[in-house]
């Protein structure tokens, strides 16, 4: 495989040590307390390498991390899918295309009939070396859930970089000739997060207008758009303390909390998995090294959960999780109301 591009990459979002931390602001927390429900969706890990390095990203991804899930771990995630009934196995990053076991996972999930989806940045389906991606994801029927901030280029690449508008529409285009968006057996979903310190507007009512513009604009159709809250942690955490807006953006979520999407939060039925193994009750909390709790032990891996029911058990919470419950809520699956 070629070298991996870098062109997007913005050295100052790189994960640094001097990258100011939300974390010990966000522990304590009036949060209510909340349990696990049945669960249904494994989402994995794979690593935080990525081709982009966006200013919102959560995981602090970008070109020069590291760490990648190793086979051993793959095969772990594989034994756990058939110990428990998952419907659903979630894959992310970083971009988790650049897993070298990514197409290995991905076909012994698949055959098991269980749904797949791969959290795409689109650039990657352009990068040398994985011009093959593409069509890989269509034969396996994976589910394509993709980051577009915006249907403006000026709004995407101000949060993404110089060129990512025009390497996203082009990885649109590929999908849509590959059958997303129209095929039911390829779906194609839209992930929108705000700039910012707005939440994001109605779901609806901007699903609409990602669908006419990127119609209009380009021959573009897909399926649904997600809309995403920013959380205040990893890189976004650390442009709102650098910038003096930390507590105005916890006061915005906690002044929108609606205690109706209690019912709905993704932790309820989701289990986050970092690419080592350890486990979480959601995305968020695993980058804030806040692990699942279970039987007293500190952290929990997946090999000690082969024979493991969650149900009832205790989520970790902290002043983070008022970013779920805003407004309209927000999941890795969008807004929370219907
Ligand atoms: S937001 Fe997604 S595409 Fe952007 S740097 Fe983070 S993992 Fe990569
Ligand atoms: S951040 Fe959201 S998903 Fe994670 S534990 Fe808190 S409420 Fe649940």
């Amino acid at each position: 495989m070629r070298p991996l591009l870098v062109r997007y990459w913005h050295p100052e979002h790189e994960d640094n040590p001097a990258m100011l931390d939300t974390r010990p602001l966000l522990l304590k927390t009036d949060f209510p307390a909340i349990n696990r429900a049945a669960l249904d969706t494994l989402q994995v890990n794979l690593g935080y390498k990525c081709n982009l390095s966006c200013t919102h990203c959560h995981v602090n991804a970008g070109p020069t991390r590291t760490e990648q899930m190793d086979r051993a771990t793959v095969d772990l995630v594989l034994d756990y899918i058939h110990s428990h009934r998952i419907a659903v196995l979630d894959l992310t990053g970083g971009a988790p295309e650049l897993n070298r076991h990514f197409k290995y996972l991905v076909r012994r999930a698949r055959a098991t009939g269980m749904e797949v989806i791969d959290r795409c940045n689109l650039t990657i389906l352009g990068e040398p070396g994985f011009e093959d991606m593409a069509q890989f994801l269509a034969e396996q029927g994976v589910t394509v859930t993709a980051s577009l901030p915006c249907y403006l280029e000026q709004n995407v690449e101000r949060q993404r970089g110089k060129g990512v508008y025009w390497e996203s529409i082009a990885a649109l285009k590929q999908l849509n000739g590959l059958g997303y968006g129209t095929d039911p057996e390829k779906q194609l979903n839209l992930v929108y997060n705000p700039d910012g310190l707005n939440l994001p507007p109605a779901q609806s009512g901007l699903e609409s207008d990602y669908k006419r513009e990127l119609k209009q604009q380009h021959g573009i159709v897909f399926n649904q758009l997600f809309t995403i809250t920013n959380m205040p942690i990893s890189r976004f955490g650390g442009m709102l303390l650098a910038k003096g807006l930390y507590h105005q953006y916890m006061g915005i979520l906690r002044d929108s909390y609606r205690e109706d999407n209690l019912d709905t939060l993704m932790c309820k039925n989701l289990l986050s998995i970092d690419y080592q193994g350890f486990a979480y009750d959601c995305d968020f909390n695993q980058m804030l090294k806040l692990p699942l709790a279970l039987n007293s032990k500190p952290k929990t891996h997946l090999s000690d959960l082969l024979d493991q029911q969650l149900l009832n058990n205790p989520i970790i919470t902290g002043e983070h999780c008022f970013g779920c419950t805003a407004g309209q809520g927000s999941s890795c699956g969008g807004a929370l109301e219907n």
